[in-house]
């Protein structure tokens, strides 16, 4: 049989029929916890019932209208995401990588107003940022990127978490706009920036007259327990983007601005035909204000530590586990081999993973799971990850 599919995944033959909080059921009638949330997307679950009756009565009213009128659902979103992560501006998108496409045209925007006309923005090794061109370009891992070239110019390397390698920059290179940076390189393997590293990004940022641009994509949204996983800290960035959990599984980004980067867009500088439309925005605010009403950040901090905790204990001394690390709910453990078979070997078991890096085994469950769903990925994982590594 021909697939009708461009084959830009290998899944798994498992199709999910209906869900309802952390568990979802498949065609089959087979019942798993979702320990990955669609990729640490669907944070308030499957169905959760103020989610559903919003999106019920939302349908019947606007679903579309358009960026040519005023979309006052627009205005009610940015400012609840205004308020929550203390930026100013918001543009909305549709997925991680246009939020992205949008700070990178920022940065370059803010380059030529200060008459910077290559400007350059400095990137990571082992950074994920999309899959656009410009966002291939920017993440630091080759296999996205081969196949595409040419490349896209004005982007400029340093490795992660090495403070000295930015100043090195700081001192050489001309034309530096902004840093871009993920606060845990999440598609990267779950690798945490170290504890000084995004204040000091921050103070190289202003010392240069650079703009910061954090790229919370994975990490926001409450995962790691806070909004933003910059709250952990005393600065904001310039630039913030965030998508995946916003919009629970509806498709919506947003890249969001503060002080310099403020204003840097006159009409007809940046737009989108679907961003910011009424369905997926409402949907957005009633996410948030769910969120708040389920404490589901404060669950993400108190659950993770102990998933953390439990994982810690029950893995760690497996011979060929590496290490278990995380924040709050994005957890990762590493293996010394690529792990991908684990994903059906878990499923059977009935708890959904999912992977990345090759070697790293990635938790991001729903927000609002509870420690007894938790046991049952340590349980599942503590049985077949040593299967696994036999
Ligand atoms: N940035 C980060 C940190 C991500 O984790 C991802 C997706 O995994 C993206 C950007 C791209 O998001 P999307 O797939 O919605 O374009």
């Amino acid at each position: 049989m021909t697939d009708v599919l461009m084959s830009t995944y290998n899944p798994l033959p498992i199709s999910i029929e209906r869900g309802e909080g952390a568990w979802v059921w498949d065609t089959q009638g087979k019942k798993y916890l979702d320990a990955f949330a669609g990729i640490a997307v669907t944070s308030l679950g499957h169905c959760h019932p103020a989610i559903v009756k919003h999106l019920q009565e939302q349908v019947t009213k606007v679903i579309h209208s358009s960026n040519i009128l005023t979309v006052p659902e627009q205005h009610a979103l940015a400012k609840k995401l205004t308020q929550i992560s203390g930026m100013e501006q918001v543009f909305f998108a549709n997925s991680g990588a246009e939020a992205n496409e949008c700070a990178i045209k920022l940065a370059r925007m803010y380059g030529h107003n200060k008459k910077i006309s290559n400007p350059t923005i400095v990137v990571m090794e082992g950074a994920f940022h999309g899959r656009t061109l410009a966002t291939i370009t920017a993440s630091g891992n080759r296999r996205v990127q081969a196949g595409f070239e040419p490349l896209v110019q004005g982007f400029l390397r340093a490795p992660y978490n090495d403070l000295d390698a930015l100043r090195a920059i700081a001192k050489n290179a001309q034309n530096v706009v902004a840093i871009m940076v993920e606060p845990v390189q999440g598609e990267g393997g779950v690798r945490a920036a170290d504890d000084n590293y995004l204040p000091e990004v921050r103070k190289i940022c202003d010392e240069n007259g650079w703009l910061m641009i954090l790229d919370e994509i994975q990490t926001g949204m409450g995962r790691t327990g806070k909004w933003f996983a910059f709250q952990y800290h005393d600065f904001k960035p310039d630039i913030l983007t965030s998508a995946k959990a916003l919009g629970n599984g509806l498709p919506i980004s947003a890249c969001l601005v503060h002080g310099k980067a403020d204003n840097l867009f006159k009409p007809g500088n940046h737009g989108s035909t679907f961003g910011g439309n009424p369905l997926c925005c409402s949907t957005a605010l009633k996410v948030i204000e769910t969120l708040e009403q389920e404490n589901a950040l404060a669950n993400a901090k108190e659950v993770g530590a102990y998933l953390l905790a439990q994982l810690q204990d029950a893995l760690l001394s497996i011979k060929g586990v590496i290490a278990v690390r995380g924040k709050g709910l994005l957890i990762g453990i590493e293996l010394d081999r690529p792990c991908r078979d684990l994903l059906a070997m878990s499923a059977e078991q009935g708890v959904l993973i999912s992977t990345t890096a090759e070697k790293v085994v990635r938790l991001v469950p729903p927000l609002i799971i509870t420690k007894e769903q938790t046991d049952l990925i340590v349980n599942v994982l503590a049985r077949v990850i040593p299967q696994f590594l036999q």
